[in-house]
Order: structure tokens, then C-alpha cells, then sequence
């Protein structure tokens, strides 16, 4: 029997691979810029690292989790998602004995044992982008101001940043207290994960997808209502940092996330370009992670974007994938040790040139240049080596060419990267 990928788990084929390695690259040029730096974390951890830095109550602990026991009876997880792992990095290094602010960024696979629907794996792929050490507004509207860049700069359009703020350990509390009342009062409304989780984790009922929970909630009260002075004063400065480096966003308050270690700012970037809303991406600050997980009193905030669905929203005109500047068809024996000398050549030069391995016609070796979308083929006969010259020929406007031997690694460089 033929031995397929696992259910939920995806090949990226070279035929898409140039938009992943512009996305990357993109995001790459853009954080670097911003002084972020990037760390590569495991994949795999201890499960309790998970478990304490998202939160047991979530659907990501309690079901999506791809946890086993190792050799030696450890408790592993794959990793769900980044921040947990680059926060125990941080930790674990003592990175904010070298300077207080530490600033990463992280681009790979992240796991979940979720149900696969179309462009939603088991395996998909993340940008994290964090900010450690640091509770200043201004540090909550650069990395936002840095999110809105990158996905500019990647193509995206009709934009819209959403921001609310979550209040902190002294006042979000007494939200919480809040909507357990509330949802109290509603609970045959609500789903049975919710029902169970009212007293442990009753803000995760914002994030179910289960429709009567979402109306359950319509009029809950709002925690931009219950925020403190300093939690007020705080967003007050993200928002006028905002204004200052020229963003617009929409206030929404029923952006609440259901983990409870977020605190204060919480945005999203949704796209409407498709016609209808995309969550693009979502990130916030968590000033109690870090105490969570067994560290000190660090305060922090992110993002994550999900490259699938960014992916999904590129511009359709753009052209990501790399087709051969040349394309060598050789004709006789004798033809084939130069073809091969000058291929080298080209290699080494870095332009993209491909040729017949397997002795074809003519015709058929203009057919796969064809089928390669090569922009030149140069046909090396013997007859026109004899003379000391080769045909180029443009597959664009099918024009030809006769062009000496001597100097034409020269001369295709400079053909070649003219149009590169
Ligand atoms: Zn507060
Ligand atoms: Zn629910």
C-alpha cells in the first residue's frame, strides 16, 4: 500500500513555495528592521510548560494537544503554539540580565490536533513576533505599528486594526467576577464546555464558536468599563502612540480572549479584501505569562500570524514562482561537455539555467524549455559550435539570435539579468 501524509498534516509543494519564502523573507527584512531578532525555540517541550503557559481550562490544553510520554516517561507536547516556549528561552538564558528589553521574533510549524478543514492543518505555520520586558504603551503600538508594516508590505489590503484593553491583575478580576454573574444567569444558553468552565475560565466563552454562546454574550458588560485608572491610562497612550506614527483603528470591546494571563492591549488585524472579514491576526499583552510559568514578574506582548490564511490572501497577480532564466538545448555528443561547462558557469553566477539529461530531439527538448517557462533557450548545434557560435533564442517574442562562443557566459549574465 501506498504510505500517504497523516490526516492534518500538509506538503508545501515547489509550485507554492515562492510565496512562503516571500512571506518569510519579508518578515525577516521588516522585524530586523525593527530591532527584533530571531530565536529558534524547540518543537518539542514538557507538556506542563504548555499547560501552565496557556492555561489548562483552553480547547488548546484540554483537546488539541499532540502529548505523549517519552522512553523515560516524560510528559511531551509538540508545540501548540510559540510564546510559551520563547518566554522559557528567555528565562531559562537569562537574556534580561544582558538588557532589560528583549525583542524576538520566530517563523515554523506549530501543532494541534484540531478537526482539518480546507487551509486548516495539524501542522501549520506561525510568525510570532514578542516583546519581553517592557509594559511602556509605546512598546504596545511599535510592535502593532510593525504588524500593519509587514503585512503591507506583503501585499495586503483593506485593512482594519481592532484594539480593546483587557485591564490587568487588580481590575480584571472584578470583570471576571462580572461575567461569571452574567453568564450565570444565561448558562442553559451555553455550550457544555462553557457551562463547565463559568468559574474556572468564564472569559473563554468570548472565544467559543458554539453559536447560543455567542448569543449568550451579546450584552455582556463590556471590560473597557471595568478597567482601572492606570489600566485607562495605559491605553489612552497606546492609542495617541497610535495616532502619532499615523494608524486609524476601530475600538472593539468584545475582544476579550479567553486565556487569563492577557492583559491590558489586545488587538487584531481582520482583512475585508475578499469581500467578506478575515481575522489576519490577533496578539496582545500577557503581564502575567511569565509568573504563570514559574519566572519573575516580566511583563510582555505579541502576536502570531497564521501563514496559511495570510498566505491564502496574497495578491493573485503577483507571480512567486522561480522559472529558468535559460534553458541549454544541446544537440550531439560533442556539444553536451561545453553545455555542461557553461551550465556550471551560470550556476555558479547564480542565474537559473536548466538542461536535457537525456540525449531528447530538439523538438522535444524546446518543448520542456516550453513547459519550464525558460525566458531564453540557447541551442548549442555542432554545426553553429563548429563556427563558433550558438542560437539564442527570446521564448518571449520568439526572436533568435546567433551569438559567439567567446564571451557568452559574459553575454547571457547580461541578457539574463537585465529582466531578473
Ligand atoms: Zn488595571
Ligand atoms: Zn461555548
Amino acid at each position: 500500500m501506498e504510505i500517504k501524509a497523516i490526516r492534518g498534516f500538509n506538503d508545501i509543494l515547489p509550485d507554492e513555495i515562492g510565496k512562503w519564502q516571500f512571506v518569510e523573507k519579508t518578515a525577516r527584512e521588516v522585524f530586523e528592521g525593527f530591532g527584533f531578532s530571531e530565536i529558534r525555540i524547540p518543537i518539542l517541550e514538557r507538556t506542563e510548560l504548555f499547560a501552565r503557559g496557556i492555561g489548562e481550562a483552553t480547547d488548546i490544553v484540554e483537546k488539541e494537544m499532540y502529548t505523549f510520554a517519552d522512553k523515560s516517561g516524560n510528559s511531551l507536547t509538540l508545540r501548540p503554539e510559540a510564546t510559551a516556549s520563547m518566554a522559557r528561552a528567555y528565562l531559562e538564558h537569562q537574556i534580561y540580565t544582558f538588557d532589560p528589553v528583549a525583542k524576538f521574533y520566530c517563523i515554523g510549524p506549530m501543532f494541534r490536533y484540531e478537526r482539518p478543514q480546507k487551509g486548516r492543518y495539524r501542522q501549520f505555520y506561525q510568525i510570532d513576533a514578542e516583546v519581553f520586558g517592557v509594559d511602556n504603551p509605546m512598546v504596545d503600538a511599535e510592535i502593532i505599528v510593525m504588524l500593519i508594516h509587514f503585512l503591507e508590505r506583503v501585499g495586503l489590503e483593506k485593512l482594519e486594526l481592532q484594539i480593546n484593553s483587557l485591564g490587568c491583575r487588580k481590575c480584571r478580576p472584578r470583570y471576571r467576577q462580572e461575567i461569571i454573574n452574567f453568564l450565570k444567569k444565561k448558562s442553559f444558553q451555553l455550550c457544555e464546555d462553557c457551562q463547565r468552565r463559568l468559574e474556572t475560565n468564564p472569559l473563554r466563552v468570548f472565544d467559543c464558536k458554539v453559536e447560543t454562546c455567542q448569543a449568550a454574550i451579546v450584552d455582556a458588560p463590556k471590560v473597557i468599563d471595568f478597567i482601572d485608572r492606570e489600566c485607562q491610562d495605559h491605553f489612552g497612550k497606546v492609542k495617541e502612540y497610535l495616532e502619532a506614527a499615523g494608524l486609524t483603528y476601530i475600538l472593539n470591546p468584545r475582544m476579550v480572549r479567553g486565556l487569563d494571563y492577557y492583559t491590558r492591549t489586545a488587538f487584531e488585524v481582520v482583512s475585508y479584501q475578499l469581500g467578506s472579514q478575515n481575522a489576519v491576526t490577533g496578539g496582545g499583552r500577557y503581564d502575567n505569562l511569565f509568573q504563570e510559568i514559574g519566572g519573575p514578574d516580566i511583563p510582555g506582548i505579541g502576536f502570531a500570524i497564521g501563514m496559511e490564511r495570510l498566505i491564502s490572501l496574497l495578491p493573485k497577480d503577483k507571480v512567486f514562482i522561480q522559472h529558468p532564466h535559460l534553458f541549454i538545448a544541446v544537440l550531439g555528443d560533442e556539444t553536451i561537455k561545453k553545455a555542461y561547462q557553461l551550465i556550471n558557469q551560470l550556476h555558479l553566477e547564480g542565474i537559473r539555467a536548466e538542461l536535457d539529461y537525456e540525449g531528447k530531439s530538439l523538438k522535444s527538448q524546446m518543448r520542456r524549455a516550453d513547459k519550464l517557462k525558460a525566458r531564453y533557450v540557447l541551442i548549442m548545434g555542432e554545426e553553429e559550435l563548429k563556427k563558433g557560435r550558438a542560437v539564442l533564442r527570446n521564448m518571449e517574442d520568439k526572436s533568435q539570435e546567433e551569438i559567439p562562443i567567446e564571451g557568452l557566459l559574459n553575454a547571457l549574465k547580461e541578457k539574463v539579468r537585465r529582466k531578473v
